[in-house]
């Protein structure tokens, strides 16, 4: 494994060139302002009629169209929805300069080929380990959220020095940048947001909880049982890993865990996340969901909606009202 901190990094390496973002989300908007405030040149590249203009001139961002803002760019990110990166790569390509540097912060347009660069460019990612908020929240506390960095296409010789540079201004060294393929990083992204912690998770809190009310337990004390609960949990997970957690916990919720947790996530199971890693890497799940996309999302906004109508959502928020130091 190699991976970068910042004795490895030439910082100034971008002080002479223009960094364009192009999206002002969760991941455009940190970036944008951690770059900033590294004193690198940055300019946004957003629609006139969008919600993002006038947040990021309130910001103190320079901002122009898109078209405009790649044109004298060394560096132009792509931090916008996945869906939207090939239709918005085609209509500014024509203005982006020869040899320029591409960069995304996940892979999946480049990786599944919806954008396929043009052959002088270089093409590198820097992904966040974290969403946009805490890359913005770490960077202010002067700490940073690791990355991934990757290097796709490299025509100057100095894709890497330039994506590291990147990483740099946002914070990322500061927590150590790990070398992946754009390959690896999405497959593996994919399957981690699907099976464990968007996915996996989700669906382990309702499956809890119905069991527990269907048995004619009390919703509200189901609820702080698997969902409020579970983030003291992770959080212990995320400071010292198991064995933090083993240490804070009862013995009691000890055993039931090695007693139990095996029963819950069973050979079925496993069985299943090798399915949906086949489906990642064969580009099943890409194709499905490229064509979704194209359809409107109808089945999105219709799975969505039956997610957020979910009992535990109504007594989720009756019982969150009442914690007035949750930020909801
Ligand atoms: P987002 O949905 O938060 O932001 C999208 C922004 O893109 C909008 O604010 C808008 O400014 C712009 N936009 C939307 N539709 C557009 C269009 N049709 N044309 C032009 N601009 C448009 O996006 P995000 O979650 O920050 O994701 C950006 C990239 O970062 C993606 O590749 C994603 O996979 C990656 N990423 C996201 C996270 C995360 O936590 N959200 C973490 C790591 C990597
Ligand atoms: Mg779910």
């Amino acid at each position: 494994m190699q991976i970068y901190s910042e004795s490895d990094v030439d910082t100034d390496y971008l002080s002479d060139k223009q960094v364009t973002i192009l999206g002002y989300g969760s991941q455009g908007r940190a970036h944008a302002l951690n770059l900033r405030d590294s004193g690198f040149d940055v300019v946004m590249g957003l629609r006139p009629d969008g919600a993002s203009w006038a947040k990021a001139t309130a910001d103190g961002l320079v901002v122009k169209d898109p078209a405009s803002a790649v044109q004298n760019a060394a560096i132009i990110a792509f931090l916008i929805p996945d869906m939207v990166q090939k239709s918005l790569y085609e209509a500014v390509l024509p203005n982006i300069a020869q040899r320029a540097t591409l960069l995304f912060a996940h892979g999946f347009a480049v990786h599944f080929k919806q954008v396929q660069p043009r052959e002088d460019l270089n093409v590198v990612l820097i992904a966040p380990k974290g969403p946009g908020g805490l890359v913005r929240r770490q960077y202010e506390e002067g700490h940073g959220v690791p990355c991934l960095v990757a290097v796709q296409q490299d025509t100057t010789g100095d894709a890497l020095t330039l994506a590291l540079a990147y990483a740099a201004g946002i914070g990322g060294v500061r927590a150590g940048v790990i070398e992946t393929t754009f390959a690896e990083e999405t497959e593996t992204d994919l399957f981690g947001e699907q099976a464990v912690l968007c996915g996996g998770a989700t669906e382990l809190i309702v499956a809890g909880f119905e069991t527990l009310v269907e048995a004619g337990y009390q919703p509200e004390v189901a609820y702080y049982e698997v969902m409020h609960e579970l983030k003291l949990i992770v959080d212990l997970l995320h400071e010292g890993g198991l064995k933090k957690m083993y240490k804070f916990i009862s013995d009691t919720a000890a055993w039931g865990d090695m007693i139990s947790g095996p029963r819950v996530v069973d050979k079925n199971s496993r069985a299943t996340m090798k399915a949906i890693l086949d489906e990642i890497q064969d580009g099943t799940f890409a194709k499905n969901w490229i064509a979704e996309s194209d359809a409107g999302m109808p089945n999105f906004r219709r799975m969505l909606e039956e997610d957020l109508q979910h009992p535990i959502e109504k007594v989720g928020a009756e019982l969150r009202g009442r914690m007035d130091w949750l930020d909801g």
